[in-house]
């Protein structure tokens, strides 16, 4: 594996942004959180998360979320000052009641339990209840990395996504991340939604204004909806359109996968967690919107010594990288590869932000009162 040397970022930034530095736009984005009323200690959290995702190349779930949070804790619908407190704490499993904080905050929360349970259990596995949305999967499942431990953080989300052989939105995008840890970085880290492509992909090309490729997006009247992607933002939005699984709407590539696995996520998170499922699962603006999270981690010791798994998960990886290479492809990449060269590129150069998002953002800071010094490191504007 590559040390970084070279500068790569798996998004590529679309002219007109502004690079900028991840520590100044972290502070500004937490003290946004402090200005609506959230600790320093969960705006901080808060801000790690939207900041991590930008610097990881996810923008789809980077700052440009701010605005939709923001919302959500103007209207009442999101508690900023939670008591979120385990209601069932039962030898390796527990559950969090995250009594409608921000997502952001339930998960840390129940990832770090559910570390702690696995030290001592082996395994352990947390559910969140009466959440909201928490950004990045993978975000989470990298904490149990951190102890040497496998992690896995899925959640449900508002219900945005037709299931097999539908043209409604019922299922949520539900993303699954697993993370593994190895010798030397990057971890392994597979962090991917169950529909073809995030909400938040479609939100970022309405905000830059880019073309949706047909294959995304089913209307209700069973129409794939592709090209300008604020239409197709807003039939989404009205409930005309919804985001096809993964595999797509058809068997024959597999759709029925895609939703059945989105299916199994809304009855770990929801059914059995006591959050809501499918259509009961509300957005960020929406009171008790009682979204529903599952965190896990293994630890690793418990089934074989730490450095024997890091031996063989690095000739299970050393055999993947090996394969032949289509000639479709210029490299074979392992989940998580791409996501780290990003972060250690934009680390030492900065976080490209689309010059809309980043005005918006300037936009909600100075409504707040919050000084906007974000530090920019490079203009594109052409
Ligand atoms: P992507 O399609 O970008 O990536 C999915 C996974 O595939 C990543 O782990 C990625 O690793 C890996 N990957 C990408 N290309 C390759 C390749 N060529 N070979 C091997 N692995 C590869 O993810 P999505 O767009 O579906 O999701 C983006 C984010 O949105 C995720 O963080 C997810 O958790 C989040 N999300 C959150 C929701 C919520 O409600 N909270 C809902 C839906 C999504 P790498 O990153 O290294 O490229």
């Amino acid at each position: 594996m590559e040390t970084g040397v070279a500068l790569f970022e798996k998004e590529k930034p679309i002219p007109p942004y502004v690079r900028v530095s991840a520590t100044s736009l972290k502070r500004v984005v937490r003290d946004i959180f402090v200005s609506l009323g959230l600790s320093g200690f969960d705006a901080e959290i808060v801000a790690d998360v939207l900041v991590t995702a930008d610097l990881m190349g996810i923008s789809s779930h980077g700052v440009q979320r701010v605005e939709r949070y923001v919302a959500g804790i103007e209207n009442g619908a999101v508690n900023v000052n939670p008591d979120m407190k385990f209601t069932i704490d039962y030898g390796a499993i527990a559950l969090l009641d995250a009594d409608n904080g921000l997502g952001h905050i339930a998960g840390l929360k129940a990832m770090r339990m559910a570390i702690e349970k696995a030290r001592l259990h082996g395994v352990g596995l947390v559910l969140v209840k009466h959440s909201h949305h928490y950004g990045i999967a993978g975000y989470y499942a990298l904490k149990a990395v951190e102890e040497g431990m496998i992690g896995l953080s899925t959640t449900n989300s508002e219900a945005l996504v037709a299931y097999i052989g539908s043209v409604e939105r019922y299922l949520g995008t539900n993303p699954i991340a697993f993370a593994a840890p190895r010798r030397n970085p990057p971890p392994l880290l597979y962090d991917g939604a169950l529909s073809i492509i995030p909400v938040g992909k479609i939100e970022v090309y309405s905000k830059t204004g880019r073309e949706i490729p047909s294959g995304w997006v089913i209307s209700r009247t069973g129409e794939i909806l592709h090209g300008d992607a604020r239409r197709v933002y807003e039939a989404i939005k009205s409930r005309e359109a919804a985001i096809l699984p993964l595999g797509g709407y058809l068997e024959e590539y597999g759709g029925h996968k895609g939703s059945g696995l989105a299916l199994i996520v809304e009855i770990i998170c929801g059914v059995l967690s006591g959050a809501a499922w499918g259509i009961h699962v509300g957005y960020t603006t929406v009171k008790n919107a009682n979204v529903g999270h599952a965190f896990a981690a293994i630890d690793i010791s418990k089934f074989m010594d730490l450095g024997l798994f890091y031996d063989r998960i690095e000739q299970l990886i050393n055999e993947v990288k090996s394969l032949k290479k289509s000639p479709h492809v210029e490299k074979i990449w392992i989940p998580g590869e791409k996501a780290w060269l990003t972060m250690q590129t934009r680390l030492k150069i900065g976080i490209p932000i689309h010059l809309n998002i980043f005005r918006k953002l300037e936009e909600i800071a100075r409504k707040h009162g919050v000084l906007f010094d974000v530090e920019v490191l490079e203009e594109r504007l052409t």
